[in-house]
């Protein structure tokens, strides 16, 4: 007789926190590059400029708009004027490279010290003529990519209140249309717009590479959803505009703060969805926007089978190994969710913050994956702890361990698959056609190791040294 189970739900756990992950001051490497007429000043220590120094490899040396502003003695011990100091060097960055904002990333001194760069920043903006953007992006209570979600939160309050009404306004706020209609006359942008469906506005958060942000819009626009703008946007000048009752929905999985900032002071409405990344997740996104706007989406089904037979081939690499997220990102759960729907099996996600509310819908979509696919649930783990984290991965057996640089050679050198988890947040992962970039990330350490492997030299560490 079969028995009947009852489908396990998700375990959560919370361990030490003593993980490795990128400062959050990070962020200033993609949003720098990203919005291109603005600078961005870390307002921290030398400990600080070492690590962008390093993280930021080769960048480095192409002149780009971030600089410290490195404090000395005179600034901890307040001898030092702060408001002098950076009225200083903000009055360089002006002379300088002339930007449209000033972002202030705060850090860990700034906090502990308690200069209060947001009470300095609305009198300097004033006396300066350029808005400054304050976000405390430290180390003391973020993770990596959440330094991206303190400045998006930040910049959200400085989003215009109200749609331009002159003309020539309107063409400057939007810029994604513009691009869209480059090069098209204006009897055809106008039979394009006519294929929108009457809705009310979207804004989409989080910032993507550009071709990626074409895209998605092009991607609902198919659907007849027309997106009103992007925090961020490619110019701080082009904020979109963000009325009350706007629908705003988010881009990436570390976006929490900047969702609650919209939703309570800018009284936009969220659109709780899963992420769009892999196909599945990009056709589950996709879907709940059409059903906000009680559009019946069309052509789903076709697009996500086409794009799963193309990567049929990495699928033959990956199905029924299993993969271990160590955890630093806040990206863990979506593609951990991508990965079992491609036939892996997952049994751990470390994940450095977990917004249950935020995540909601895509934890949901994680759930039902795992059901459909037959596989156990993973354990999530907030705040991992590393070193219990590399015991269970002995103990388990793991074919693929997501992780740091910190673990990747030691565990490679112990015969264990790894993968660099920092590529996910660079690389263009979000979309149907992305869908192969993540498992080209994913399975080239497996291609790689497979050729390798008859060459004997699989573990390279002395027997005994397990840790
Ligand atoms: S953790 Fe703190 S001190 Fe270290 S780099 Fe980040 S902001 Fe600076």
């Amino acid at each position: 007789m079969e028995t009947l189970t009852q489908p396990e739900a998700l375990n959560f756990e919370c361990e030490t926190g003593n993980y490795h992950t990128f400062c959050p001051i990070s962020c200033v490497a993609w949003l720098y590059q990203k919005i291109e007429d603005s600078f961005f000043l870390v307002i921290g220590t030398k400990t600080c400029g070492y690590f962008l120094q390093n993280a930021m490899g080769v960048m480095i040396f192409a002149e780009p708009r971030y600089a410290m502003a490195e404090l000395e003695e005179g600034d901890i011990s307040a001898q030092l004027n702060d408001f002098d100091e950076l009225k200083r060097l903000c009055l360089q960055i002006k002379r300088d490279r002339n930007p449209s904002v000033i972002v202030w990333i705060g850090t860990c001194t700034t906090e502990i010290i308690k200069m209060d760069l947001e009470g300095l920043a609305p009198k300097l903006e004033a006396e300066l003529g350029i808005p400054i953007v304050t976000a405390r992006a430290n180390g003391l209570d973020y993770a990596f990519t959440q330094g991206e979600d303190t400045v998006l939160a930040a910049m959200a309050a400085k989003c215009p209140e109200k749609a331009p009404v002159m003309e020539s306004q309107k063409q400057e706020r939007n810029a994604i249309s513009q691009l869209l209609n480059f090069g098209k006359k204006k009897e055809e942008v106008a039979a394009d717009e006519s294929e929108y469906v009457n809705h009310t506005p979207l804004v989409l958060f989080g910032s993507l590479p550009d071709p990626v942000v074409t895209q998605l819009t092009l991607e609902l626009k198919k659907q007849g959803i027309k997106v009103s703008g992007w925090l961020p946007s490619k110019r701080y000048t082009e904020l979109p505009v963000l009325e009350e009752g706007y629908y705003v929905s988010g881009m990436n999985p570390f976006l929490s703060r900047t969702a609650t900032t919209l939703m309570r002071r800018r009284k936009c409405k969220l659109i709780g969805a899963p992420f769009p990344i892999g196909p599945d997740g990009t056709r589950a996104w996709i879907e709940k926007i059409c059903s906000v706007f009680n559009i019946e989406p069309k052509g789903l089904d076709e697009r996500e089978a086409q794009i799963w037979a193309s990567l049929e081939d990495y699928l033959q690499i990956v199905r029924g190994k299993s993969v271990f997220f160590m955890g630093d990102n806040l990206l863990e759960i979506s593609l951990a969710r991508f990965l079992i729907r491609c036939g892996m099996t997952c049994p751990e996600i470390g994940i450095p913050y977990m917004d249950k509310r935020y995540q909601a819908a895509e934890l949901e979509l994680l759930e039902k994956t795992c059901h459909e696919m037959g596989v156990p649930t993973p354990r999530i783990v907030e705040k991992p702890d590393n070193y219990n984290q590399i015991q269970r991965i002995y103990e388990q057996n793991i074919d693929l361990v997501i992780t740091g640089m910190a673990h990747a050679n030691p565990l490679e050198a112990r015969g264990i698959n790894t993968k660099w988890s920092v590529e996910f947040t660079f690389a263009q992962i979000h979309g149907f056609g992305n869908a192969r970039d993540i498992l080209e990330l994913v399975t080239r350490p497996l291609r790689r190791n497979n050729s390798l492997k008859d060459l004997g030299w699989g573990n390279l560490v002395k027997e005994g040294a397990k840790v």
